[in-house]
């Protein structure tokens, strides 16, 4: 039997609409994020990717539909409550405080794991041996970290919390190459944890090059969703989605 029957889904929206003031911006979105899935969410700049994610931290408001995580409705859930909860957001490159050095954030998220000192050791522990830059920066104040070092120390995060739901946003956006091929085995190590991740990114090739499923949004709607490995080999259909909107018909579209 697999994990989905089993299970309820990590997330899942459902007909969720969202916006700011009176401009609606989500219209509808479906997406469901099952247990340890890797989920690219992915659409052209300005289709509400951002908004989705906020709308899921609780950072902007629900205006309608539903929104649950692991079964539990969230749209009463305060945006502390929803990372208690389980849900650990990334926003690319800021999520990291200045004045604060790399051994500070490792210890202060660590101070929220249960489990005690061996388990905080432990996952201290796992964080040098992916990150070994990070141990040689461990008295460096976060702010003047590198791009890719941030990234890194952002990512720590999920290694020690183990939460329920990575959320990633704009991934790769000013990192190298070859700093995003460092890490993305890292987001995979972090899924096989037991983490869903769900990880919004322009790069096609770097989102299906991680991705289980995909999901491609344009103008507030979910406008395709599937196996990534099937998009990444579907040069045109690829094209259809994520260029131009997809066509009739050319892919399956639901929650
Ligand atoms: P990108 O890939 O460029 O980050 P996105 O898919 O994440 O784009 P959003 O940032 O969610 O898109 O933006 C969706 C729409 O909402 C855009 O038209 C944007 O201008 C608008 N928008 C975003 N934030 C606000 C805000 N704080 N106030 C008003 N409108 C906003």
């Amino acid at each position: 039997m697999s994990h989905a029957s089993v299970f309820p889904p990590v997330l899942s929206c459902r007909s969720v609409t969202s916006g700011y003031g009176d401009v609606q911006v989500l219209f509808g979105v479906d997406l469901r994020i099952e247990r340890a899935e890797v989920v690219a969410l992915m659409g052209a700049n300005g289709a509400g990717k951002t908004t989705l994610l906020r709308v899921i931290s609780g950072l902007e408001p629900l205006w309608s539909g539903e929104l649950l995580l692991n079964d539990l409705p969230l749209d009463a859930v305060a945006p502390h409550r929803r990372v208690e909860a389980g849900i650990c957001q990334i926003v690319g490159g800021s999520s990291v405080a200045a004045g604060l050095t790399v051994n500070e954030h490792l210890r202060l998220w660590a101070s929220t794991v249960e489990g005690g000192q061996k388990v905080l050791e432990t996952r201290l522990a796992e964080v040098h041996e992916v990150f070994p830059r990070l141990a040689e920066r461990r008295h460096q104040d976060a702010a003047t970290l590198s791009g890719g070092e941030k990234q890194m120390l952002a990512l720590s995060k999920a290694l020690i919390v183990h939460p329920d739901l990575l959320v990633i946003d704009e991934f790769s956006l000013g990192l190298a190459p070859k700093v995003v091929g460092d890490l993305l085995p890292v987001i995979r190590r972090i899924n096989e944890r037991g983490s869903a991740v769900l990880l919004v990114e322009q790069s096609a090739n770097v989102a299906l090059g991680i991705a289980d499923r995909a999901y491609c949004m344009e103008k507030g709607s979910i406008i395709y969703r599937g196996d990534a490995r099937s998009l990444a080999s579907d040069p045109e259909l690829l094209a259809s989605v994520y260029l131009q909107g997809v066509a009739p018909g050319a892919g399956e579209v639901g929650p």
